[in-house]
Protein backbone atom coordinates (compact mmCIF):
# COMPACT_ATOMS: atom_id res chain seq x y z
CA UNK A 1 0.00 0.00 0.00
CA UNK A 2 1.50 3.30 -1.28
CA UNK A 3 2.24 5.53 1.95
CA UNK A 4 -0.03 8.70 0.70
CA UNK A 5 1.06 10.84 3.60
CA UNK A 6 4.64 10.53 2.81
CA UNK A 7 4.00 10.54 -0.85
CA UNK A 8 1.84 13.86 -0.18
CA UNK A 9 4.97 14.88 1.92
CA UNK A 10 6.97 14.38 -0.67
CA UNK A 11 5.87 16.27 -3.75
CA UNK A 12 5.83 19.68 -1.11
CA UNK A 13 9.22 19.03 -0.06
CA UNK A 14 10.27 18.54 -3.91
CA UNK A 15 8.33 21.49 -4.85
CA UNK A 16 9.83 23.70 -1.67
CA UNK A 17 13.11 22.31 -2.21
CA UNK A 18 14.38 20.03 -5.35
CA UNK A 19 12.57 21.53 -8.19
CA UNK A 20 14.04 25.41 -7.94
CA UNK A 21 17.23 24.01 -7.81
CA UNK A 22 16.85 21.74 -10.88
CA UNK A 23 17.81 24.84 -13.41
CA UNK A 24 20.87 25.51 -11.30
CA UNK A 25 21.55 22.29 -11.39
CA UNK A 26 21.84 22.06 -15.17
CA UNK A 27 23.75 25.12 -15.35
CA UNK A 28 27.02 24.20 -12.82
CA UNK A 29 26.82 20.67 -13.55
CA UNK A 30 26.56 19.78 -9.91
CA UNK A 31 24.21 19.61 -6.83
CA UNK A 32 23.77 22.63 -4.62
CA UNK A 33 25.96 22.54 -1.11
CA UNK A 34 23.54 20.72 1.34
CA UNK A 35 21.88 19.48 -1.15
CA UNK A 36 22.06 15.51 -0.40
CA UNK A 37 21.71 16.36 3.26
CA UNK A 38 17.86 17.69 2.64
CA UNK A 39 17.41 14.70 0.95
CA UNK A 40 18.62 12.24 3.93
CA UNK A 41 16.74 14.62 6.27
CA UNK A 42 13.54 14.22 4.84
CA UNK A 43 14.20 10.36 4.67
CA UNK A 44 15.18 9.60 1.45
CA UNK A 45 18.53 8.21 1.62
CA UNK A 46 16.67 5.47 3.74
CA UNK A 47 13.47 4.88 1.73
CA UNK A 48 13.46 1.73 1.25
CA UNK A 49 15.84 0.39 3.75
CA UNK A 50 14.12 -1.59 6.73
CA UNK A 51 13.27 0.65 10.05
CA UNK A 52 15.60 -1.38 12.35
CA UNK A 53 18.65 0.32 10.09
CA UNK A 54 16.86 3.81 10.79
CA UNK A 55 15.04 3.39 7.18
CA UNK A 56 11.44 4.44 6.32
CA UNK A 57 10.63 0.99 4.84
CA UNK A 58 8.77 2.23 1.83
CA UNK A 59 6.82 -0.53 -0.20
CA UNK A 60 7.48 -0.79 -4.11
CA UNK A 61 4.44 1.03 -4.50
CA UNK A 62 5.91 4.18 -2.33
CA UNK A 63 8.92 3.87 -3.96
CA UNK A 64 7.68 4.43 -6.98
CA UNK A 65 5.62 6.81 -6.34
CA UNK A 66 8.52 9.11 -4.48
CA UNK A 67 10.86 8.22 -7.71
CA UNK A 68 8.35 10.18 -9.83
CA UNK A 69 7.85 12.91 -7.46
CA UNK A 70 11.80 13.65 -7.30
CA UNK A 71 12.24 13.30 -11.04
CA UNK A 72 9.17 16.22 -11.72
CA UNK A 73 11.30 18.18 -9.91
CA UNK A 74 15.09 17.53 -10.75
CA UNK A 75 15.90 14.07 -12.65
CA UNK A 76 19.38 14.41 -11.57
CA UNK A 77 18.57 14.06 -8.43
CA UNK A 78 16.16 11.80 -9.13
CA UNK A 79 19.12 9.30 -11.02
CA UNK A 80 21.35 9.71 -8.35
CA UNK A 81 18.98 8.86 -5.50
CA UNK A 82 17.99 6.03 -7.30
CA UNK A 83 21.55 5.01 -7.33
CA UNK A 84 22.09 5.08 -3.94
CA UNK A 85 18.88 3.48 -3.14
CA UNK A 86 20.27 0.72 -5.47
CA UNK A 87 23.31 0.21 -3.23
CA UNK A 88 21.15 -0.27 -0.45
CA UNK A 89 18.76 -2.79 -2.14
CA UNK A 90 21.72 -5.10 -2.56
CA UNK A 91 23.18 -5.01 0.88
CA UNK A 92 19.64 -5.35 2.72
CA UNK A 93 18.63 -8.13 0.06
CA UNK A 94 21.91 -10.17 -0.10
CA UNK A 95 24.19 -8.85 2.67
CA UNK A 96 25.13 -10.87 5.61
CA UNK A 97 23.91 -9.43 9.28
CA UNK A 98 27.48 -8.00 9.30
CA UNK A 99 27.22 -6.57 6.23
CA UNK A 100 23.95 -4.95 6.78
CA UNK A 101 25.21 -4.41 10.38
CA UNK A 102 28.08 -1.87 9.13
CA UNK A 103 27.01 -0.31 6.05
CA UNK A 104 22.77 0.36 6.07
CA UNK A 105 22.54 2.63 8.94
CA UNK A 106 25.24 5.11 7.17
CA UNK A 107 23.44 4.37 4.07
CA UNK A 108 19.80 5.29 5.63
CA UNK A 109 21.49 8.46 7.06
CA UNK A 110 23.18 9.08 4.51
CA UNK A 111 26.35 9.85 6.33
CA UNK A 112 27.97 7.95 3.33
CA UNK A 113 26.14 8.17 -0.58
CA UNK A 114 25.83 4.99 -2.51
CA UNK A 115 27.72 5.43 -5.91
CA UNK A 116 25.72 2.61 -7.81
CA UNK A 117 26.20 -1.12 -9.24
CA UNK A 118 28.93 -0.61 -11.27
CA UNK A 119 28.91 -3.08 -14.63
CA UNK A 120 29.69 -1.39 -17.74
CA UNK A 121 32.87 -2.17 -19.50
CA UNK A 122 34.25 -0.40 -22.23
CA UNK A 123 34.12 -3.52 -24.19
CA UNK A 124 30.22 -3.62 -24.67
CA UNK A 125 28.68 -2.81 -21.83
CA UNK A 126 24.91 -4.02 -22.94
CA UNK A 127 26.39 -7.47 -22.67
CA UNK A 128 27.60 -8.73 -19.05
CA UNK A 129 29.49 -11.28 -21.00
CA UNK A 130 31.62 -8.68 -21.72
CA UNK A 131 32.90 -8.26 -18.25
CA UNK A 132 36.63 -8.88 -18.00
CA UNK A 133 37.13 -7.16 -14.39
CA UNK A 134 38.56 -10.22 -12.60
CA UNK A 135 38.35 -11.07 -9.09
CA UNK A 136 41.00 -13.84 -7.39
CA UNK A 137 40.81 -15.04 -4.05
CA UNK A 138 43.57 -14.30 -1.87
CA UNK A 139 44.55 -15.82 1.09
CA UNK A 140 43.28 -12.91 2.86
CA UNK A 141 40.37 -11.53 0.61
CA UNK A 142 39.79 -10.65 -3.00
CA UNK A 143 41.93 -8.93 -5.47
CA UNK A 144 39.86 -6.90 -8.23
CA UNK A 145 41.79 -5.99 -11.12
CA UNK A 146 40.12 -3.90 -14.44
CA UNK A 147 37.95 -0.98 -15.08
CA UNK A 148 34.37 0.17 -15.23
CA UNK A 149 33.26 2.50 -17.60
CA UNK A 150 30.70 5.15 -17.57
CA UNK A 151 29.34 4.61 -13.42
CA UNK A 152 26.83 7.02 -11.93
CA UNK A 153 28.12 9.03 -8.76
CA UNK A 154 31.57 7.56 -9.54
CA UNK A 155 34.09 9.22 -7.34
CA UNK A 156 30.79 10.61 -5.59
CA UNK A 157 29.51 8.28 -3.71
CA UNK A 158 31.17 6.32 -0.68
CA UNK A 159 29.89 2.86 -1.46
CA UNK A 160 29.76 0.70 -4.58
CA UNK A 161 28.46 -2.31 -5.78
CA UNK A 162 31.04 -3.81 -8.37
CA UNK A 163 30.28 -7.13 -10.76
CA UNK A 164 33.52 -8.75 -11.83
CA UNK A 165 34.59 -12.01 -13.25
CA UNK A 166 35.58 -14.94 -10.79
CA UNK A 167 35.49 -17.33 -13.15
CA UNK A 168 36.47 -17.31 -16.90
CA UNK A 169 33.41 -19.88 -17.92
CA UNK A 170 31.26 -17.86 -20.38
CA UNK A 171 27.68 -17.05 -18.67
CA UNK A 172 26.43 -14.74 -15.87
CA UNK A 173 27.26 -18.00 -13.12
CA UNK A 174 30.70 -16.40 -13.73
CA UNK A 175 29.76 -13.44 -12.53
CA UNK A 176 30.12 -12.28 -8.65
CA UNK A 177 29.04 -9.27 -6.99
CA UNK A 178 31.96 -7.19 -4.81
CA UNK A 179 31.19 -3.99 -2.58
CA UNK A 180 33.84 -1.24 -3.06
CA UNK A 181 34.52 1.56 -0.40
CA UNK A 182 35.60 4.71 -2.00
CA UNK A 183 39.03 4.53 0.13
CA UNK A 184 39.74 0.63 -1.08
CA UNK A 185 43.47 0.51 -1.97
CA UNK A 186 43.83 0.10 -5.63
CA UNK A 187 40.52 1.49 -6.49
CA UNK A 188 41.09 5.01 -8.83
CA UNK A 189 38.60 7.20 -10.56
CA UNK A 190 39.08 8.77 -14.11
CA UNK A 191 37.87 12.23 -15.63
CA UNK A 192 34.54 13.12 -15.14
CA UNK A 193 32.53 12.76 -18.72
CA UNK A 194 30.52 15.98 -20.29
CA UNK A 195 27.45 14.09 -20.52
CA UNK A 196 24.56 15.76 -22.68
CA UNK A 197 22.19 15.67 -19.60
CA UNK A 198 21.96 14.99 -16.05
CA UNK A 199 24.17 17.09 -15.54
CA UNK A 200 23.98 17.01 -11.55
CA UNK A 201 25.40 13.06 -11.50
CA UNK A 202 28.83 12.43 -12.21
CA UNK A 203 29.84 10.11 -14.28
CA UNK A 204 33.73 8.58 -14.55
CA UNK A 205 35.45 5.55 -15.43
CA UNK A 206 36.93 3.31 -12.56
CA UNK A 207 39.40 1.36 -12.19
CA UNK A 208 40.81 -1.33 -10.32
CA UNK A 209 44.61 -1.50 -9.93
CA UNK A 210 45.23 -4.91 -7.56
CA UNK A 211 42.89 -3.73 -6.01
CA UNK A 212 42.47 -5.51 -2.20
CA UNK A 213 39.37 -6.38 -0.40
CA UNK A 214 38.41 -8.20 2.49
CA UNK A 215 36.89 -11.59 2.73
CA UNK A 216 34.00 -10.31 3.52
CA UNK A 217 33.30 -7.76 0.93
CA UNK A 218 31.80 -10.63 -1.46
CA UNK A 219 27.84 -9.96 -1.56
CA UNK A 220 26.03 -12.90 -1.89
CA UNK A 221 27.38 -16.21 -3.23
CA UNK A 222 30.42 -16.11 -5.52
CA UNK A 223 28.36 -16.10 -8.99
CA UNK A 224 25.86 -15.02 -7.70
CA UNK A 225 25.10 -11.99 -9.88
CA UNK A 226 21.99 -12.86 -11.47
CA UNK A 227 20.59 -13.17 -7.81
CA UNK A 228 21.98 -9.88 -7.07
CA UNK A 229 20.05 -8.02 -10.74
CA UNK A 230 16.61 -9.62 -9.46
CA UNK A 231 16.93 -7.96 -5.64
CA UNK A 232 17.56 -4.53 -7.20
CA UNK A 233 15.70 -4.65 -9.89
CA UNK A 234 12.00 -2.59 -7.93
CA UNK A 235 14.76 0.26 -7.42
CA UNK A 236 16.75 -0.22 -10.88
CA UNK A 237 14.20 -1.18 -13.44
CA UNK A 238 10.81 -0.24 -11.96
CA UNK A 239 11.84 2.96 -9.99
CA UNK A 240 13.89 4.46 -12.77
CA UNK A 241 10.24 3.70 -15.00
CA UNK A 242 9.05 5.65 -12.33
CA UNK A 243 11.20 8.36 -12.48
CA UNK A 244 10.72 8.43 -16.26
CA UNK A 245 7.15 9.23 -16.02
CA UNK A 246 7.74 12.04 -13.20
CA UNK A 247 9.84 13.55 -16.10
CA UNK A 248 6.87 13.18 -18.90
CA UNK A 249 3.89 13.85 -16.04
CA UNK A 250 5.94 17.45 -14.90
CA UNK A 251 6.81 17.94 -19.17
CA UNK A 252 2.74 17.55 -19.72
CA UNK A 253 1.53 19.61 -16.77
CA UNK A 254 3.84 22.73 -18.27
CA UNK A 255 2.61 22.13 -21.42
CA UNK A 256 -1.02 22.27 -20.39
CA UNK A 257 -0.70 25.42 -18.77
CA UNK A 258 1.01 26.71 -21.70
CA UNK A 259 -1.36 25.91 -24.07
CA UNK A 260 -4.08 27.50 -21.87
CA UNK A 261 -1.96 30.88 -21.65
CA UNK A 262 -0.56 30.99 -25.08
CA UNK A 263 -2.71 33.06 -28.10
CA UNK A 264 -1.51 33.18 -31.95
CA UNK A 265 -3.37 35.57 -33.72
CA UNK A 266 -5.68 36.33 -31.64
CA UNK A 267 -6.69 32.70 -30.52
CA UNK A 268 -5.45 30.33 -27.68
CA UNK A 269 -3.65 28.03 -28.81
CA UNK A 270 -5.70 25.72 -26.75
CA UNK A 271 -8.12 26.23 -29.03
CA UNK A 272 -7.19 24.82 -32.25
CA UNK A 273 -8.44 21.41 -33.34
CA UNK A 274 -5.08 20.10 -33.81
CA UNK A 275 -3.31 20.89 -30.83
CA UNK A 276 -6.47 19.27 -28.64
CA UNK A 277 -5.61 16.61 -30.93
CA UNK A 278 -1.81 16.72 -30.05
CA UNK A 279 -2.62 16.84 -25.99
CA UNK A 280 -5.11 13.70 -26.37
CA UNK A 281 -2.30 11.79 -27.58
CA UNK A 282 0.41 13.38 -25.25
CA UNK A 283 -2.69 12.21 -22.45
CA UNK A 284 -2.76 8.75 -24.04
CA UNK A 285 0.81 8.19 -23.68
CA UNK A 286 1.35 9.30 -20.48
CA UNK A 287 -1.95 7.13 -18.83
CA UNK A 288 -0.44 4.27 -20.76
CA UNK A 289 3.02 4.31 -19.58
CA UNK A 290 1.36 4.63 -15.77
CA UNK A 291 -0.74 1.44 -16.04
CA UNK A 292 2.39 -0.19 -17.77
CA UNK A 293 3.92 0.74 -14.51
CA UNK A 294 1.79 -0.55 -12.43
CA UNK A 295 1.41 -3.67 -14.22
CA UNK A 296 5.02 -4.38 -13.96
CA UNK A 297 4.61 -3.16 -10.11
CA UNK A 298 2.05 -6.04 -10.31
CA UNK A 299 3.81 -8.42 -12.16
CA UNK A 300 6.52 -8.15 -9.50
CA UNK A 301 4.56 -8.43 -6.74
CA UNK A 302 3.05 -11.76 -7.70
CA UNK A 303 6.60 -13.38 -8.77
CA UNK A 304 7.97 -13.45 -11.72
CA UNK A 305 9.33 -16.97 -12.54
CA UNK A 306 12.45 -17.15 -15.49
CA UNK A 307 13.68 -14.05 -17.23
CA UNK A 308 11.72 -11.07 -15.97
CA UNK A 309 10.10 -10.05 -19.18
CA UNK A 310 7.27 -8.16 -17.62
CA UNK A 311 9.78 -5.71 -16.07
CA UNK A 312 11.65 -5.05 -19.45
CA UNK A 313 8.86 -4.66 -21.10
CA UNK A 314 7.55 -2.20 -18.63
CA UNK A 315 10.88 -0.11 -18.72
CA UNK A 316 11.13 0.26 -22.25
CA UNK A 317 7.24 0.75 -22.61
CA UNK A 318 7.85 3.84 -20.14
CA UNK A 319 10.93 5.41 -20.78
CA UNK A 320 9.89 5.42 -24.36
CA UNK A 321 6.43 6.80 -24.16
CA UNK A 322 7.84 9.63 -21.32
CA UNK A 323 10.62 10.54 -24.55
CA UNK A 324 7.56 10.95 -26.65
CA UNK A 325 5.93 13.07 -24.27
CA UNK A 326 8.72 14.94 -23.58
CA UNK A 327 10.07 15.35 -27.57
CA UNK A 328 5.76 16.90 -28.17
CA UNK A 329 5.49 18.90 -25.47
CA UNK A 330 8.78 20.70 -26.11
CA UNK A 331 7.46 21.34 -29.87
CA UNK A 332 3.86 22.66 -28.51
CA UNK A 333 6.12 25.08 -26.84
CA UNK A 334 7.48 26.32 -30.40
CA UNK A 335 10.97 28.07 -29.95
CA UNK A 336 10.94 28.92 -26.45
CA UNK A 337 10.52 25.01 -25.75
CA UNK A 338 14.37 24.92 -27.41
CA UNK A 339 15.62 28.02 -24.76
CA UNK A 340 17.10 27.03 -21.58
CA UNK A 341 14.93 29.26 -19.96
CA UNK A 342 12.51 26.53 -19.85
CA UNK A 343 12.73 23.17 -18.50
CA UNK A 344 11.59 21.10 -21.45
CA UNK A 345 15.14 20.90 -23.49
CA UNK A 346 16.76 20.02 -20.02
CA UNK A 347 13.72 17.52 -19.75
CA UNK A 348 14.80 16.03 -23.17
CA UNK A 349 18.64 16.00 -22.23
CA UNK A 350 17.81 13.81 -19.30
CA UNK A 351 15.44 11.46 -20.46
CA UNK A 352 17.51 10.29 -23.36
CA UNK A 353 19.93 8.55 -20.88
CA UNK A 354 17.09 6.45 -19.31
CA UNK A 355 16.69 4.63 -22.33
CA UNK A 356 20.24 3.49 -22.69
CA UNK A 357 21.57 2.40 -18.76
CA UNK A 358 19.30 0.58 -15.98
CA UNK A 359 18.85 -1.73 -18.97
CA UNK A 360 19.69 -0.65 -22.63
CA UNK A 361 16.26 -0.77 -24.37
CA UNK A 362 17.57 -2.09 -27.44
CA UNK A 363 18.48 -4.90 -25.42
CA UNK A 364 15.86 -5.87 -23.42
CA UNK A 365 13.79 -5.69 -26.55
CA UNK A 366 15.95 -8.41 -28.01
CA UNK A 367 15.78 -9.99 -24.76
CA UNK A 368 11.83 -10.53 -24.57
CA UNK A 369 12.19 -11.46 -28.05
CA UNK A 370 14.23 -14.09 -27.68
CA UNK A 371 12.65 -15.17 -24.63
CA UNK A 372 9.45 -15.47 -26.69
CA UNK A 373 10.52 -17.57 -29.10
CA UNK A 374 12.40 -19.80 -26.64
C1 LIG B 1 24.20 8.65 -17.91
C2 LIG B 1 24.66 7.21 -17.89
C3 LIG B 1 24.95 6.63 -16.67
C4 LIG B 1 25.39 5.31 -16.62
N1 LIG B 1 25.66 4.75 -15.39
C5 LIG B 1 26.07 3.47 -15.32
C6 LIG B 1 26.33 2.85 -14.05
O1 LIG B 1 26.19 3.47 -13.01
N2 LIG B 1 26.72 1.55 -14.03
C7 LIG B 1 26.87 0.84 -15.18
O2 LIG B 1 27.23 -0.33 -15.07
N3 LIG B 1 26.66 1.38 -16.39
C8 LIG B 1 26.26 2.68 -16.49
N4 LIG B 1 26.00 3.25 -17.72
C9 LIG B 1 26.34 2.51 -18.92
C10 LIG B 1 25.13 1.88 -19.60
O3 LIG B 1 24.59 0.85 -18.82
C11 LIG B 1 25.65 1.35 -20.95
O4 LIG B 1 25.95 2.50 -21.73
C12 LIG B 1 24.67 0.48 -21.68
O5 LIG B 1 24.52 -0.76 -21.02
C13 LIG B 1 25.10 0.20 -23.13
O6 LIG B 1 26.41 -0.25 -23.16
P1 LIG B 1 27.47 0.43 -24.15
O7 LIG B 1 27.42 1.91 -23.92
O8 LIG B 1 28.78 -0.24 -23.97
O9 LIG B 1 26.87 0.17 -25.59
P2 LIG B 1 27.22 -1.03 -26.61
O10 LIG B 1 27.27 -2.32 -25.88
O11 LIG B 1 28.39 -0.62 -27.42
O12 LIG B 1 25.91 -1.00 -27.50
C14 LIG B 1 25.64 0.14 -28.34
C15 LIG B 1 24.22 0.08 -28.83
O13 LIG B 1 24.07 -1.07 -29.68
C16 LIG B 1 22.76 -1.58 -29.56
N5 LIG B 1 22.85 -2.97 -29.10
C17 LIG B 1 23.89 -3.57 -28.49
N6 LIG B 1 23.60 -4.85 -28.21
C18 LIG B 1 22.36 -5.07 -28.66
C19 LIG B 1 21.49 -6.19 -28.65
N7 LIG B 1 21.82 -7.36 -28.11
N8 LIG B 1 20.27 -6.04 -29.19
C20 LIG B 1 19.86 -4.86 -29.72
N9 LIG B 1 20.65 -3.77 -29.76
C21 LIG B 1 21.87 -3.86 -29.23
C22 LIG B 1 22.02 -0.69 -28.55
O14 LIG B 1 21.33 0.30 -29.26
C23 LIG B 1 23.15 -0.09 -27.76
O15 LIG B 1 22.79 1.16 -27.17
C24 LIG B 1 25.54 4.56 -17.81
C25 LIG B 1 25.23 5.16 -19.03
C26 LIG B 1 24.78 6.46 -19.07
C27 LIG B 1 24.45 7.07 -20.40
Amino acid sequence: MTDENLIAGVHQFVAREIAPAASQVDRDRAFPDGHWRKLCDFGLAGLTLPTGSGGLAADTGTLLAAAEAVAGGCASTAWALLAHLTVCSGIAALGTAEQKARYLPQLASGQRMGGTLAGTETGGGSNPGSIKTTATPQDDGWELNGSKFFITQAGAGDVYLVLARTDTAPGPQSLSCFIVDKDDPGLRFGEREATMGLHGVQVREVFFDHCRLPADRLLGQVGGAMALLGAVSSVAVLGVSAAALGIAQAALDTTLAYLKQRTVLGQPLASHPAVQAQVAQLVQEATGARAWLAWGQQQMAQGIQGPPVPLWLTKVSVTEAASRVVDKCLGLHGAVGYSQALPLERMHRDLRAFSIHWGNNDVLMDMAGKAALA
